[in-house]
């Protein structure tokens, strides 16, 4: 069976990773791709388990390898899912799920039709706003203008939420988390023929089968 490829993308400040890691410990057999990052670990990141931290003129090195499935240069710093993630995925008969920034989304969406497209929304601009505002202190960015350009970034990447298969808002973080799972779920079932085998069961469907049996 073919596995199912999710893509979660989100601007900084809608609160995707809690969404996420929730999602990853609530569905099984959802595997997640770590992507490869110049940008320095932050806290208690720690290299192989949220990114692969690199070098620039190792991730240039493997962009001109083609070891990429998509690539993007992200407020300075390169992001990258490695097409090596696809393989293990597959080799191991998970769905996989990337969690990746438009530009990213964009080209997978291309190259994978059938990719599962999820948009993550903050609850409200001003909430958004706000935490931009934190993420920037946390990292010692005072400057009014990189927040405001941060801030004209997030603004101009909602607008893409419409390039997406489905979109949800991350305002009570309970029923987010159900948002989501509904929506693997439910591409699940849709791969997996569920939906039209319960409909044969139907009593008002009446299958030959059935009518056999009485
Ligand atoms: P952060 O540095 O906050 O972890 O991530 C910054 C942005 O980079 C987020 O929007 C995140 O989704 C995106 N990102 C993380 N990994 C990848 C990747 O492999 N490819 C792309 N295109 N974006 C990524």
């Amino acid at each position: 069976m073919a596995g199912i490829l999710f893509i979660i993308s989100a601007p900084s400040g809608s609160g995707k990773s809690t969404l996420v890691s929730q999602l990853r410990t609530l569905v099984e057999g959802l595997d997640f791709s770590i992507s490869y990052t110049t940008r320095a670990p932050r806290g208690s990141e720690t290299d192989g388990r949220e990114y692969h931290f690199t070098t620039r003129e190792e991730f240039e090195r493997m962009i001109a390898a083609g070891d990429f499935l998509e690539w993007a240069e992200v407020f300075g710093n390169y992001y990258g899912t490695a097409m090596s993630a696809l393989g293990h995925a597959k080799d191991a008969g998970k769905d996989l799920l990337l969690d990746i920034d438009v530009q990213g989304a964009v080209q997978v969406m291309k190259k994978t039709p059938a990719a599962v497209s999820i948009f993550i929304l903050p609850p409200s601009p001003q909430v958004l706003e706000m935490r931009l505002r934190n993420r920037s202190e946390a990292e010692h960015v005072t400057s009014e203008k990189v927040i405001q350009s941060r801030l004209a970034e997030a603004r101009t990447e909602l607008k893409q939420m419409w390039d997406y298969k489905y979109a949800l808002v991350n305002d009570v973080l309970d029923q987010a988390v159900a948002e989501l799972r509904a929506i693997v779920l439910c591409e699940r079932g849709e791969r997996d023929g569920v939906q039209a085998l319960a409909s044969s069961c139907r009593t008002d469907a009446a299958s030959p089968r059935l009518q056999k049996a009485l």
